[in-house]
């Protein structure tokens, strides 16, 4: 394996793919960032803390759990990576981002899905009859995930209906998309009460991008961070908690999640030589990055980011 330093190679700064008006290139997919927030989402139900909730629900800002979305403009196909419970408005944003139009009953071509917390596949209920009724959805998600909804209502009848075409993959194999689209999923340990849980890395014609919304911690798995990093360009990050302190200690017992802190400490080097490369994701409600700007500059001064909704990164 190469050492983390030199796993991301030729990184393309995200900032700057992000904010590039650039072309595709023949071939070429795009990818988009259509939320960032934990499960929970901001405002957050049952949150009265001024920093936070309170502030969003004045100025009307709604943060939505974290969710890619894959266009092939060759094609128009489109696949969603997480089903969350704000499935309908991101996937209208997907829409909106890439000009798709009157897709009916086929609002994307696909669905990957990283485990069963409500804020990743919360969403799947909307594919079924009460709302977009739709046929054989390929539904990428792993072995055991598949078999959890196969076997359990309201997910069984989606499946029974085939309203969903479940494609069980194994946690550690590959599949491919389309030609020149490849997803490795890789198995990251988690509170996997009913299903195992993955992150993806999505492999372009050009970049791979990884997409590691939720970990419990990075040292559980030997070897993990640098096996998710190798061959990347842009990452995306688990950063539910900042440093931990924004929960008494028995949430965090309960919910471990690195903190972004410990997370930036292992890749200090490395995001140094490649600022903008590691985008932080899946940010609680609590996490005090959403408001202070002042810890969102210095987060920033070391070559980090917070993920943007609508940032693009060409595959
Ligand atoms: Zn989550
Ligand atoms: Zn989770």
């Amino acid at each position: 394996m190469r050492p983390l330093r030199n796993a991301l190679p030729a990184v393309l700064s995200a900032l700057a793919a992000c904010a590039s008006p650039a072309t595709l290139d023949e071939g070429g997919l795009e990818l988009f960032v259509l939320g960032r927030a934990q499960d929970g989402g901001l405002p957050h139900l049952g949150c009265e803390r001024e920093a936070c909730c309170a502030a969003a629900r004045r100025s009307g800002r709604i943060e939505t759990p974290a969710c890619l979305g894959i266009h092939d403009p060759a094609s128009g196909a489109l696949w969603l990576v997480e089903a969350t419970p704000a499935i309908e408005a991101q996937v209208a944003a997907l829409h909106a981002m890439t000009g798709t139009r009157e897709r009916g009953r086929r609002p994307v071509d696909g669905l990957l899905v990283t485990h069963a917390h409500l804020g990743h596949y919360l969403g799947l209920a909307w594919l079924g009859r009460e709302v977009a009724a739709t046929e054989a959805m390929p539904l990428f998600v792993s072995t055991r995930f598949a078999e959890y909804l196969r076997t359990n209502g309201p997910w069984s009848q989606l499946v029974a209906l085939a309203q969903v075409e479940p494609r069980p993959f194994a946690p550690g194999s590959r599949f491919v998309l389309r030609d020149g689209l490849e997803i490795e999923a890789i198995s990251v340990p988690h509170r996997d009460e009913f299903s195992d849980t993955v992150a993806f890395k999505v492999r372009g014609p050009r970049r791979t991008v990884l997409f590691c919304p939720d970990v419990d911690a990075w040292d559980r798995h030997e070897g993990l961070l640098e096996r998710l990093l190798d061959g990347v360009d842009v990452a995306y990050l688990d950063a539910t908690f900042f440093d931990g302190r924004e929960l008494p200690e028995r949430v965090r017992a309960e919910i471990p999640h690195p903190p972004m802190v410990d997370t930036m400490a292992r890749l200090e080097g490395f995001a140094r030589e490649h600022a903008g490369a590691v985008r932080f994701i899946h940010l609680n409600h609590t996490n005090p990055a959403w408001n202070d700007d002042a810890l969102r500059a210095a987060i920033e001064a070391r070559g980090f980011a917070i993920a943007q909704v609508g940032e693009r990164v060409l595959l």
